[in-house]
């Protein structure tokens, strides 16, 4: 399909300001070969008018189209200016749509960083998907991502902060495993921040930079029983609340019944009971909840 002059294929294409020249369809894939409407063009250093130099192609992975993979080839025209005085010489022109590294329309970025933070799909995921590498998508999370992220207004007056720890790389011949700490507003139910560690110091050196009036306001804290959670939470937020969630105060509890159950077991036999033991076998009774007793 050529330029049809009247501008439908520019409309389909729906980049203000770049004209398709050519639709092609190779193998599963769209190839659509575009320009930018600029004509004219004045130097940046001098004013004076430029002159066409030449042109180079570049391909741009874009959004699919109607269920097809879409591929842009932009012949991007470099400039020069005529004045034999002026230091710029020749420049390439630049286009609002693709991204600074020009591997993808800065939508198709836009929409691989949704998939990634808004549908957790893993970013090799998206990257097989739209064709390009592991790091054309993780460059588009950072890029588009991150001022969302940084957007002051993200994250409010939070009184009630989680705190949790994850593995976040699994150990390596050239690291241990390598964990990250969680802050989330369990109120509004979002990530605040994650901290690389889960030490003590990891966590105070997170809240020793946060600001005092807005530490003031959180009440409460809920983390699990780890020291270094109590600790690193010292002195900054010692006003607030410590809340544990069941699980962890059940576990521990659970672990003091099976001490005391084996620590009966071997004063009464002098050794660990047989496995018809009848302590032994309520081993199990002994921690089930009571709503699941008879
Ligand atoms: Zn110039």
């Amino acid at each position: 399909m050529d330029n049809d002059g009247i501008g439908l294929a520019e409309a389909l294409l729906g980049l203000p300001g770049l004209r398709v020249l050519e639709v092609a369809e190779t193998g599963d894939e769209l190839t659509i070969t575009i320009e930018t409407e600029t004509d004219r063009v004045g130097c940046g250093r001098c004013g004076v008018r430029a002159e066409g130099h030449d042109r180079m192609a570049i391909e741009i992975r874009d959004l699919a189209c109607f269920g097809r993979p879409a591929r842009l080839v932009w012949n991007k025209r470099r400039w020069r200016c005529v004045d034999p005085d002026c230091d710029a010489k020749t420049w390439t022109e630049e286009s609002v749509h693709v991204d600074r590294q020009a591997v993808l329309t800065r939508r198709a970025g836009a929409e691989a960083c949704r998939q990634v933070g808004e549908n957790a799909r893993p970013v090799a995921g998206v990257a097989r998907e739209l064709g390009v590498c592991w790091w054309t998508v993780m460059n588009a999370v950072i890029e588009h991502g991150r001022p969302l992220v940084d957007a002051p207004a993200r994250v409010g007056p939070v009184t009630q902060l989680g705190v949790d720890e994850t593995s976040f790389l699994k150990a390596t011949a050239e690291h241990p495993t390598v964990y990250v700490t969680g802050l989330v507003d369990l109120h509004a139910k979002i990530v605040i921040d994650m901290v690389e560690g889960n030490a003590a110091r990891d966590l105070r050196r997170w809240t020793e930079q946060a600001a005092g009036k807005w530490l003031a306001g959180i009440t409460v804290v809920a983390t699990d029983l780890a020291e270094s959670f109590r600790s690193g939470l010292s002195p900054h937020l010692d006003h607030a609340r410590r809340v544990t969630d069941p699980f962890h105060v059940v576990r521990v509890a659970n672990r003091c019944v099976d001490s005391v159950r084996r620590r009966v077991q071997n004063e009464t036999l002098g050794h660990r009971g047989p496995k018809q033991d009848p302590l032994y076998r309520i081993r199990k009774l002994l921690l089930s909840g009571t709503e699941r007793l008879d």
